[in-house]
């Protein structure tokens, strides 16, 4: 449903550094802004710097950037236009997309059928099968209650494979199975984990690949059935299936199949009815792409894809939530160069324990081709509660080698004292030999830390 409102005003119903990313598009389209906050977050600079600003509850997220009412009610306080929900909190809830939609203000992002179907870890595979978005192979629908139908569908997949939660997400949810006999041990053990942490038993199974590599594509629809693609992301530098590192393009995956899934993934959007920026998450191996989950949100690492194409995502959804047909082609989308990303977080760059509080001193880097999205300044508090991402640095060169040194330069440059971080650790991984050569496999990163541990 598109409430057929003028879109003045935007609620930001995030923090952090997105939050202020978000309020630069808004300010880019002369857009108000109003920034929802959190009592840890009251004296936050970009706080200061919206138009207006509400508090919505106490430091725990549960009664703050994820408690709906609240959120709603600052909406209708301050009757704002829209909600750009950002990255992670209630960016991926249908029930609160749909809420707003009920309220006739804008979800920001797509209607909330879309988020629900590919929540719906099934459905969405479903619906990608539809569009010839290739898949990893498994079961088609969920795992039937019939231990031997399970183990007849495991071994015409293969050994190993991977039981996964259908309502599933932030990687947990899955198990590996290696033979037979483990089987149906592990469906009863993941069901049970499943119906605990997602309300929802049902599971499905894949065949388990054993040294992929993760590499995504970003999509754009809007409301009048156009869609395209924006290149692809290689997010492999992993540890605990939390992204460190991101870059586009993806080095050496072939184009000719990027070109060709990139299609799909917007022939899916077209057919689902998607609107705005999602992503479309495969796993790469072999030389195939293996389509795992789609993303119905803004991503942390959007930003790599903006500098290779120059497109301004935040403002591509602001516009598309505006009914704004797309203004661009798939012909004129071209990637330029390359980027690459490194989160930094507030934690011990060895023991990975959060490290919040004051940061004493802070200075970002600069220079050509360097970008920072971050909230932070000198004085600044980082709060405990929570993620610890306080920042991205980012580099963008005409060769990956260009980025690679443009981002070391960069890191050398920045200084944040008070707190520790994990720019200590990115050091090394820019002169990490797999790294510099391109092309890991999710792996990589634990093995590294493993080895020097
Ligand atoms: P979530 O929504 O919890 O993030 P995903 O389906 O995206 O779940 O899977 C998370 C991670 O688990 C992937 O990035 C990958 O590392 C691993 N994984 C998922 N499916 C497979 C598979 N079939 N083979 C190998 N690894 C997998």
């Amino acid at each position: 449903m598109s409430a057929s409102r003028t879109l003045r005003s935007v609620l930001i119903a995030n923090r952090g550094e997105i939050a202020l990313r978000i309020q630069r598009a808004c300010r880019l389209l002369g857009i108000e802004v109003i920034q929802v906050y959190s009592e840890a977050d009251r004296e936050a600079p970009y706080v200061g710097l919206a138009d207006r600003a509400v508090c919505i509850g106490p430091a725990a997220p549960a009664k703050s950037y994820l408690d709906m009412s609240a959120i709603l009610f600052a909406a209708e306080m301050t009757d704002a236009d829209a909600i750009h929900p950002g990255y992670g909190f209630l960016s991926e809830n249908a029930l609160f997309a749909h809420k707003i939609e009920e309220a006739r203000r804008i979800f920001i992002g797509p209607p909330s059928s879309a988020i629900r179907c590919m929540g719906d870890k099934i459905s969405a595979k479903q619906a990608m099968i539809e569009a010839a978005v290739p898949c990893v192979p498994g079961s088609e629908g969920a795992l039937p209650e019939d231990g031997a139908a399970c183990l007849e569908m495991a071994r015409g997949i293969g050994f190993p494979v991977i039981v996964k939660a259908t309502g599933g997400g932030g990687g947990r949810g899955m198990r590996i199975v290696h033979q037979a006999e483990e089987l149906l041990e592990a469906i009863a053990i993941t069901r049970e984990e499943a119906q605990r942490a997602f309300g929802n038993p049902s599971l499905y199974m894949e065949k388990f690949l054993e040294r992929p590599r993760h590499i995504e594509i970003q999509v754009l629809a809007d409301g009048h059935g156009n869609a395209v693609w924006l290149g692809e992301r290689d997010c492999s530098m992993q540890r605990r299936h939390q992204k460190v590192i991101e870059e586009a393009p993806a080095p050496a995956v072939p184009r000719a199949l990027l070109e060709r899934v990139g299609a799909r993934c917007a022939e899916a959007c077209r057919r689902i009815g998607y609107r705005g920026a999602g992503t479309f998450e495969f796993l790469y191996e072999d030389g195939e792409l293996y389509f795992i989950e789609m993303n119905t949100r803004l991503q942390v690492e959007h930003t790599v894809t903006e500098m290779v194409t120059g497109i301004d995502l935040v403002e591509q959804q602001i516009r598309i939530a505006r009914d704004e047909p797309l203004s661009f082609g798939q012909e004129d989308v071209v990637l330029s160069g390359h980027a690459i990303e490194c989160r930094i977080n507030a934690e011990n760059p060895r023991s990975f324990a959060p490290s919040p509080g004051e940061v004493r001193r802070w200075h970002a880097p600069g220079g050509v081709g360097v970008r920072v999205d971050s909230h932070v300044v000198a004085g600044y508090r980082v709060p405990p509660n929570y993620d610890s991402m306080i920042g991205k640095v980012i580099a963008h060169g005409r060769t990956r080698d260009e980025a690679l040194a443009r981002l070391r330069g960069a890191l050398r440059e920045m200084v944040v004292e008070g707190i520790e971080t994990n720019v200590t650790l990115h050091h090394r991984l820019l002169e990490d030999q797999g790294f510099m050569a391109g092309g890991c496999n999710i792996h990589h990163l634990e093995r590294l830390l493993k080895e020097s541990r």
